[in-house]
């Protein structure tokens, strides 16, 4: 722009000292020679006037360029100009030091080269053309690598700067670092994930307490009020009964609660690994023999090198017994449950467990190792959800891993695996 003025400026002084050469030279024909100096010296010190204007004007247009390109290198934000290849020809101060780079290093390099990856290369090249389409001014969240191997979210501003004809002349893109509010933004998208968790969470543990609570409470208000009533001395077979089934509710309640404080306990860092030297064969079998059977046929296969296995047998119980249990209350009875045990020549040590129950939904498969979480098809089926989250993290614990297979209706196998350590 102050190019365009300052031609004008000069060529608009020019004509005016050519028109007043000319009215002289016009003049000169009649008038005397003392008029003619008078009026040369008049035209002379007009010229000097004008001289000086157009000094004034230069060193204007000096001070402006000046302003210009201090403007470009001083500005907040990094200023690239690229070709119509989206080669850079020119980048401000600011430009280099987000890129970590010398100003010779990123002239003459398309300007893609600096994003993070094929992805955010792909996004400004379509971003680009879009531009130079349209001749809008368009916006672009990306990512560079700077020199030193990190990574800088930035917000990428284009327009395209033509000629006077209307020509392209080139592409301006503007940069600015805005990781910290993409920080920001994932700490609150973080925070809100969070708090959806933890109101689903909140909404299964009631479910939960309503149900798993609810029934063994129930269960012993009314024989307590019907063992109440019962008393005579013919009534005493009822009594025992209505004793047997406060006993069971009882017991079901304290196990609930034994689950909360294993996992209350663990997620405290109160649970430590602490191997040692054990029977593996001894330990499924006791589990086994602890079990509420409910009518199920154990079948148990396990390999002859089980003898001293070095795990810690505590914790491994609490997962097998969980892991078992789930088998007998998932799968009809009578049914069979088959486990394999078995030490690898690798000494890796896997717990097979199966059983030919009501399977877990393809579309569940994914959760039910979250906390209080139940399958559709368990819904119906006493149980807190706290099972296999808990021996998830048992395992983990031990430095095992839990993986399972289940088809709907046809049955469920987990493995479990340990390293010796
Ligand atoms: P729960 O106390 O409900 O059994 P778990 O944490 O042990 O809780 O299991 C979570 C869910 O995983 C169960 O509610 C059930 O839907 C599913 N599940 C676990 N084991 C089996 C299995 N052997 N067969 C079918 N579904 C299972």
């Amino acid at each position: 722009m102050s190019d365009n003025n300052s031609n004008t400026d000069f060529s608009v002084l020019r004509k005016r000292a050519e028109e007043k050469l000319r009215s002289i030279e016009k003049k000169s024909g009649s008038n005397s020679p003392a008029e003619l100096e008078h009026e040369l010296n008049v035209h002379k010190e007009e010229l000097e006037m004008q001289n000086e204007e157009l000094l004034v004007t230069q060193r204007d247009l000096v001070r402006s360029i000046d302003n210009y390109t201090e403007l470009f290198n001083l500005a907040p934000v990094g200023y690239f100009i690229l070709d119509s290849e989206g080669i850079i020809s020119n980048v401000n101060r600011k430009g280099s030091q987000l890129l970590g780079l010398h100003k010779n290093q990123l002239i003459g390099n398309p300007f893609s080269v600096f994003l993070n990856g094929e992805s955010f290369q792909d996004d400004y090249y379509r971003h680009r053309n879009t531009v130079m389409e349209t001749g809008e001014l368009r916006q672009l969240p990306s990512e560079v690598r700077k020199k030193d191997g990190t990574t800088l979210s930035i917000l990428i501003e284009s327009i395209c700067v033509n000629d006077e004809q209307g020509q392209f002349k080139h592409l301006l893109s503007t940069f600015s670092d805005i990781t910290r509010r993409v920080q920001e933004e994932r700490k609150i998208e973080f925070a809100l994930e969070k708090e959806v968790e933890l109101s689903e969470l909140k909404s299964r543990f009631i479910t939960m307490v309503s149900h798993e609570f609810r029934t063994p409470l129930t269960t012993i208000l009314s024989s307590i009020e019907l063992i109440d009533k019962y008393d005579k001395t013919e009534d005493l077979a009822k009594r025992k009964n209505h004793v047997g089934k406060i006993k069971s509710s009882v017991k079901g309640l304290k196990e609930i609660l034994s689950l909360f404080f294993t996992l209350n306990e663990i997620e405290n860092n109160m649970v430590s690994n602490q191997p040692a030297t054990f029977d593996m064969v001894k330990l499924t079998d006791n589990v086994i023999s602890m079990l509420d059977k409910k009518g199920h046929t154990f079948f148990y296969n396990h390999s002859d090198n089980l003898q001293d296995v070095f795990l810690d047998a505590k914790l491994l119980k609490i997962c097998l017994a969980n892991i078992l249990g789930n088998a007998v209350k998932y799968s009809p009875s009578p049914g069979a449950i088959e486990i394999t045990t078995e030490k690898t020549k690798e000494g890796t040590i896997l717990i097979f467990v199966k059983d030919y129950g009501i399977g877990i939904p393809e579309h569940e498969k994914a959760q039910i190792f979250e906390k209080f979480y139940k399958a559709q098809n368990a819904d119906v089926i006493q149980g807190t959800g706290l099972g296999l989250n808990t021996t998830q993290k048992l395992i983990s614990l031990m430095g095992g891993s839990i993986s399972f297979e289940s088809k709907l209706n046809e049955g469920t196998v987990f493995v479990l695996e340990f390293k010796e350590n």
